[in-house]
């Protein structure tokens, strides 16, 4: 059998399922922050180019926002269950 069925642990993180814990607390960082993106995209118009959120504005800022979300919300489940996650 050249494709099998296999059961494997995911774990899910804003609404998606990943292989690997550190995936799953970085897709709920960032589908928090984009709850509190308002990034506009613009128009076909040309004189509406779209506007950048503070969010988005600055990647290294986002990233370093991103890490850090994603770092609390492990030490919350790390609390929450006792255990090292
Ligand atoms: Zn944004």
């Amino acid at each position: 059998m050249i494709v099998e069925t296999i059961q494997a642990t995911v774990f899910k993180g804003g609404g998606r399922r990943f292989f690997t814990k550190k995936a799953a607390y970085h897709s709920a960082a960032r589908a928090k922050i984009k709850t509190r993106c308002t990034c506009y995209a613009g128009s076909s118009y040309p004189d509406d180019p779209g506007e950048t959120c503070d969010y988005h504005e600055d990647m290294n800022r986002y990233m370093e926002i991103l890490n850090r979300l994603a770092y609390i919300y492990k030490r919350v489940d790390e609390d929450a269950t006792g255990e090292k996650v």
